[in-house]
């Protein structure tokens, strides 16, 4: 039962700047996508890396995920993964993580910890933390509701997966989904939490990118 981790880095990541797709922006001196890859490869539970980058990227995504297989990814993230489990040939009882190249900061437990609940018999499995904010329903500028946030949670990637399970959930989905467990839900599966981990933060914005370096730097 061998471990293909696909990295969805295809984005052009708007919303952060720095005039080149979000992957290839650089975190003291390395790469969004270099750093994610590097902490699959440390978690010592992934035998293969496959990177789904820009067309026009393709070569500086080879030179910053070495070893790695990397195919043209699409235009929203889920046709980008769909490119990558193509290229990965996952057979049914393979295991398939999904880990954003924006989560480079991700620790090796986190990821080590879907690998083993997928192991002891989880079929679809997910990092998430509580969420600490009071979470409201808004009309445009009106509050509807307060939602009870107790049984809410943020989720991080890398989401793991029986490889049948997601090859499935892909071959039945419609649309655009945020997460990849998302259409595994849509699907019927069943998907099991794991302690996600306040590092594996998603960089979307400068702030979040100041975040990651004031981490990195006082580490
Ligand atoms: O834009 P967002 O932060 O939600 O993207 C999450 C991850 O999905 C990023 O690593 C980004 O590069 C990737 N992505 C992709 N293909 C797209 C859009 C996003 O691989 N078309």
């Amino acid at each position: 039962m061998s471990v293909v981790a696909l990295v969805p880095a295809a984005g052009q990541g708007v919303r952060l700047g720095g005039g080149r797709p979000k992957a290839f922006v650089e975190l003291l001196g390395r790469t969004l996508l270099d750093r994610a890859v590097a902490g699959l490869k440390a978690s010592g539970v992934v035998d293969t890396v496959v990177v789904m980058a820009p067309p026009d990227l393709l070569v500086e995504a080879r030179r910053e995920a070495p070893g790695a297989v990397v195919v043209t990814g699409g235009a929203e993230r889920t046709d980008s993964v769909r490119c990558g489990l193509e290229a990965a040939g996952a057979v049914d009882g393979d295991l398939v993580l999904v880990h954003d190249a924006a989560r480079p900061l991700t620790p090796v437990g986190v990821i080590a910890g879907v690998v083993e609940a997928l192991r002891g018999g989880a079929t679809a499995v997910i990092p998430v933390l509580p969420v600490v904010d009071t979470v409201k329903r808004v009309d445009g500028t009106r509050v509807l509701e307060t939602v009870d946030r107790t049984d809410l949670r943020a989720v991080q990637t890398p989401q793991g997966f029986v490889a049948r399970v997601l090859l499935d959930a892909y071959a039945v989905a419609e649309g655009a989904a945020t997460d990849d467990a998302g259409l595994v839900e849509r699907a019927g599966g069943t998907v099991t939490v794991v302690p996600g981990d306040a590092r594996a933060l998603k960089i979307t914005t400068p702030f979040d990118l100041a975040v990651a370096r004031a981490l990195l730097e006082g580490s």
